[in-house]
């Protein structure tokens, strides 16, 4: 359906439809979890791995489902992976064939899965987003919806085949190359700042440089920024502080920089925007963007923006006082939860604080199990068969290991994360996005999670905030090569103006800072602080564009996607920790051992 054939009515139309099929699937949820698991079995009863684990074809009831098939990783089914990447067309996993693998990020270890997606998967999932999209639209922006444009910065990865011509690319690319979504959002449209030719050109340079040109030119017109993650949206920033005097050059005497030499981009943009200069947007750029104060820069930028929108769950939360610095306060808005398994939830109240988000996993995607983590087994020293609980079941205030079985041929697949129930919404749980299940850091008997780590970033963050630094990026590891060990942490801070309410920021303030977090990691790791197993916690902290090195790291040699790479926050990478350690400008320790009582 394409924005510009749409009025009135039909933006009514598909509200209601949207307000109907919520309430219907989320009051049936466990009637609609049995018929899915029914209907992914009876497709795929012929295949290999159903067979292998004793499945039989018609009237498997979900106990003898969940007593014969077992729960994997990606490591128990990678070998069957491999032989579909190999070419082998049999129907190993899936009755339908496989049309892409899709690259997972996944975990922030930098490890990349390969998952196999079906057409009948993708339209699944194009279908859910349209259906769902009109009420969460309507909460954010009100009766008057789809007014404004976003200006949305979407990248797309280079496709590779697979030695049988198998498409290999990122789930996210697989979207904005669904012709379906280029018939949507054609240019010039009613939704995005951004043309189909910046969008896919797979140079990351020219196709930010061009995004934010298009966001500029069209400045009146932006009511939201949006990116798929928040960590992109800073980066974003970054981008144009390096970048703004080019492109304000380039406005100013209306002739596109001769970096951007992809064919289709330079005549698409010239076409569009650039036969003209244009002397006063270019003040107004420039003006904006002079200066240390980047303080609410989206607001100068933008007169008329209204929200932004990103994730910032998770890992990402770390990046909300940033964005909420840089929008000058504009609501942050959180839609979707989404993962290469599975289309998994939406935010149904997207005005909420964005550190209050529950996503409601829609029951009629996949069927969905739920682990109950014991502290012991969360962090992997307890052999106890995992029991699940059906979605419908599930706990408020517990915490679950969310379990996939999908109509792509995983079957009973940890996803790796780790929710919990917050409420429900008609009879479906809604949950927050708790943190990735690994162990983030572990020395001795001490285990870090990352929502532990997270909780002594934010405590450093509030100690930083009266000295008006912010910390732009963070990441850790445990140090072996000292005895005894410790943990090092290593902080990328954006001091605003010179001195905050209480000075300027001293080491004495850093040590500080590394006393405040020993005493959030865990009472195991302080007892080990206590009998000197783990050494002082250091804090290095970074030249400014160091992480944006580390990305480029990832993305120039592991291969990671830009957009849905996420910063690990513990990072083993020989060379990933030179790149960080190049880049040290001071280090803190922490003066004295935490208190364990
Ligand atoms: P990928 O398969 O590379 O798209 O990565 C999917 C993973 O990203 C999920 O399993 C989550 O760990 C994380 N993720 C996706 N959406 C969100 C979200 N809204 N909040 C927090 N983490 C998310």
């Amino acid at each position: 359906m394409s924005f510009m054939a749409v009025g009135k009515d039909d933006h009514a139309h598909a509200y209601d439809e949207s307000v109907n099929f919520i309430n219907e699937v989320t009051s049936k949820c466990d009637e609609i979890q049995g018929k899915v698991l029914a209907e992914i079995l009876s497709q795929n009863a012929e295949t290999e791995y159903l067979k292998r684990h004793g499945m039989v074809h018609g009237g498997v009831d979900r106990e003898t489902f969940k007593t014969r098939v077992p729960i994997v990783t990606y490591k128990d089914i990678k070998p069957d992976i491999m032989r579909i990447y190999n070419g082998d067309y049999t129907p190993i996993l899936c009755a339908q064939p496989f049309s892409e693998l899709w690259i997972s990020t996944g975990t922030s270890d930098a490890q990349e899965k390969l998952l196999p997606a079906t057409d009948q998967e993708k339209v699944r999932r194009d279908n859910l987003s349209t259906t769902i999209m009109p009420f969460i639209k309507r909460r954010i922006e009100g009766p008057e919806a789809n007014k404004g444009k976003g200006f949305s910065l979407l990248i797309t990865r280079e496709e590779t085949v697979t030695p049988n011509g198998l498409l290999l690319c990122t789930g996210l690319t697989s979207v904005f190359k669904n012709p379906r979504f280029y018939r949507d959002n054609p240019y010039p449209n009613n939704y995005n700042t951004s043309p189909m030719e910046a969008i896919y050109c797979t140079d990351h340079f020219q196709s930010v440089y061009t995004q934010l040109l298009c966001g500029f030119y069209q400045r009146h017109d932006v009511s939201h920024a949006k990116a798929v993650f928040g960590s992109s949206i800073i980066w974003a920033v970054h981008f144009l502080k390096q970048h703004y005097l080019d492109i304000c050059h380039d406005i100013e005497s209306g002739s596109l920089s001769t970096k951007i030499t992809d064919p289709s981009l330079r005549v698409c943009m010239i076409k569009t925007f650039m036969q003209h200069p244009d002397p006063m947007l270019a003040n107004v750029i420039r003006a904006a963007c002079m200066g240390e104060n980047w303080e609410g820069i989206f607001r100068k930028i933008w007169p008329n923006i209204k929200y932004v929108e990103t994730i910032v769950t998770g890992s990402m939360a770390q990046y909300i006082p940033m964005l909420n610095y840089y929008s000058g306060g504009l609501p942050l808005v959180c839609v979707k939860y989404s993962a290469s398994e599975c289309d998994l939830g939406f935010n149904l109240n997207p005005m909420c604080d964005p550190y209050n988000v529950s996503y409601t996993i829609m029951p009629n995607m996949a069927y969905y199990e739920f682990i109950p983590l014991e502290l012991l087994s969360d962090y992997g020293s307890s052999e106890l068969p995992p029991r699940t609980v059906d979605m419908a079941n599930v706990e408020v205030g517990k915490e679950y290991e969310l379990v996939v079985t999908n109509y792509c041929g995983l079957y009973r697949y940890k996803v790796g994360d780790v929710l919990s129930p917050t409420g429900f919404y008609n009879s479906t749980p809604q949950f927050k996005f708790m943190r990735r299940k690994n162990v983030l850091l572990s020395m001795d008997l001490a285990k870090t999670t990352e929502i532990e780590l997270q909780t002594a970033i934010d405590k450093v963050s509030s100690l930083l905030h009266p000295f008006n630094t912010q910390i732009i990026d963070y990441t850790s590891c445990a140090e072996m090569k000292t005895t005894p060990g410790h943990y090092v942490i290593y902080l990328e801070l954006m001091t605003t103006t010179s001195a905050g309410l209480n000075g300027l920021l001293t080491p004495e303030i850093l040590e500080q800072c590394c006393s405040a977090m020993e005493g959030y990691l865990g009472v195991y790791y302080r007892w080990c602080r206590g009998d000197g197993s783990i050494g002082p916690l250091e804090i290095r902290v970074v030249k400014n564009g160091t992480f944006e090195k580390v990305r480029d790291y990832a993305i120039s040699e592991l291969g990671s996607s830009f957009i849905q790479f996420k910063i690990p926050r513990c990072v083993k990478s020989v060379h990933m920790l030179d790149v960080l350690n190049f880049g040290v400008v001071s280090t803190h320790f922490s003066p004295s051992v935490p208190r364990t009582d």
